[in-house]
């Protein structure tokens, strides 16, 4: 893509308007060719990763204009879980009360058998002793959230829809990125210090420096998730994951209607493995594909015996759901060339088990951010995010591939596949701890991680206070 013909493209938003050569002189970057000039990063992909990406370099003073290819930034995809590593760098953008506002804390963590019997349980969040929340929350509440929050501090000539990233040069002193839009065929050239590719599993950036890379990587499972109003379980706060690899049901509410006090608009997902992992997936990734209920139904029944809830009736209620295959890719050599970089799922596309990947993206953002502030030149800033976050999240992809935390229900099913009497003489408490605190550590969200991290939740607390 970088050696793509030139075309003959209009002149970049950036130079029309005239923003290019604006000059700050708070600009913090240290070693940037004009002290004084704000730096300007282009983000390609407005998805969780790219508007996080935009609000913590505009958190730092660094100018981020935003392209996404679609139309418009809609509240699409169904649950997931933010875990308190991710909450703690949204929590200091200013966002907890919009989280509040949107999601639910979550207060505890159920790992079940497919036979409903407790293989491991815990409490999450500020309930578990983290000075910041877990949210069990909608995905498109969660991007609303950061779509507004961009619109209203970056302004929204920075964020624009309907602009796929197609190619890029670097030149010497900067990055030039070439934009298409549907609407008109326009094409359209924007300059910036740096280019981050932030546009998801099928990444045109990744692809640019790994052009024989080829599709993600199916696992052979398949995905289904919906959300419906459900009767609370427990204290309405609680999720639960029942089974292990070969079929997993998830269960947590997202979203607490005052006008329904007894419900809780309720996210499910099944996973079923459908596949043996040596084929690409049916169809592709997609947040929005509609699921067919007769395919999900026919791989749940007699398949769960929860005691709380029914499976097959939860899916019988939920109007329209969504399928989408469990893919990643392998870990990268490497995301940092000269000006551009990667992050999010264009970086580490992982296996959802262990609900990080949205959480990862957030911590690249603020990562990345910190880096453009205290390296000497561009190039040197995102080698240093590429040496900190490219390892760390590579052991969380690879740890995905087996299990994750979940990966106690496993072990534990596979030694005991028609149930128990004592869940210690299957896997003691020592190994389960191990598996699922393990992992916890792995991908930095273990509860002295956390809590040694400053942060305006600390600092709300202390004032209170509390510890
Ligand atoms: C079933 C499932 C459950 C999950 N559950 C959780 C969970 O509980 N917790 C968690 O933290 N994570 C979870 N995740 C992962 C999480 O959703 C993703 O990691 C996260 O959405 C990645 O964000 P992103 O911005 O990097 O990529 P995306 O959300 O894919 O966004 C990329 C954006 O780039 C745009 N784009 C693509 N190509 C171009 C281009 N050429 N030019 C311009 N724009 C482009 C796309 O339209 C899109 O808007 C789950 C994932 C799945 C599949």
């Amino acid at each position: 893509m970088r050696s793509a013909a030139k075309q003959p493209f209009s002149p970049s938003f950036s130079e029309a308007r005239g923003s290019w050569g604006r000059f700050r002189r708070w600009n913090r970057f240290q070693g940037h060719a004009e002290n004084d000039k704000v730096m300007k990063v282009l983000i390609a992909g407005g998805g969780i990763g790219g508007l996080a990406t935009a609000l913590s370099l505009h958190a730092v003073g660094i100018e981020a204009e935003v392209f996404e290819q679609a139309r418009e930034l809609r509240e699409v995809g169904v649950g997931i879980n933010t875990l308190p590593h991710a909450v703690k760098e949204l929590a200091t953008l200013g966002l907890l009360s919009g989280l509040d506002r949107v999601g639910i804390r979550t207060s505890e963590l159920i790992y079940m058998s497919r036979l409903g019997q407790t293989v491991w349980q815990e409490l999450r969040g500020m309930d578990a002793g983290y000075d910041t929340p877990q949210f069990s929350i909608h995905r498109g509440k969660l991007l609303g959230l950061l779509h507004q929050a961009a619109l209203e501090r970056l302004g929204s000539a920075q964020i624009h829809t309907d602009h796929r990233l197609v190619g890029f040069d670097e030149r010497a002193d900067r990055i030039v990125a070439r934009f298409e839009r549907r609407d008109g065929g326009e094409r359209i050239e924007a300059a910036g210090d740096a280019l981050i590719g932030a546009d998801g599993i099928h990444s045109a950036v990744r692809s640019a420096f790994y052009p024989d890379e080829g599709s993600p990587i199916w696992s052979g499972m398949m995905g289904w998730r919906g959300a419906t109003e459900w009767p609370i379980y427990r204290d309405g706060q609680t999720m639960v994951i029942a089974g292990g690899n070969a079929a997993k049901f998830v269960f947590y509410p997202i979203h607490a209607d005052p006008a329904k006090p007894d419900t809780r608009l309720t996210n499910w997902g099944i996973m079923a493995r459908i596949g043996d992992g040596t084929k690409p997936p049916p169809r592709r990734e997609d947040w929005s594909r509609p699921g067919r209920l007769d395919e999900v139904l026919s791989l749940v029944r007699d398949k769960f015996r929860l005691g709380f809830t029914e499976p097959e009736a939860l899916i019988e209620a939920t109007e329209t759901f969504y399928e989408y295959p469990n893919c990643d890719r392998d870990p990268l050599p490497r995301w940092s060339f000269g000006r551009v970089t990667l992050l999010g799922d264009a970086a580490h596309p992982m296996y959802p088990n262990g609900s990080n990947g949205a959480g990862q993206a957030i911590l690249d953002a603020r990562r990345l951010a910190a880096h453009l502030t205290s390296c000497t030149s561009v190039a040197e800033a995102l080698a240093a995010y590429d040496a900190e976050r490219r390892p760390a999240t590579a052991a969380i992809v690879l740890s995905n591939r087996r299990g994750g935390p979940e990966g106690v229900i496993d072990v534990v099913e596979a030694r005991a596949p028609h149930g128990f009497d004592d869940i210690d003489k299957v896997a003691s408490y020592a190994e389960r701890e191990a598996i699922v605190r393990g992992y916890a550590s792995l991908a930095g969200y273990a509860k002295d991680q956390v809590n040694t991290r400053g942060g305006p939740v600390r600092a709300e607390r202390q004032r209170k206070g509390r510890t």
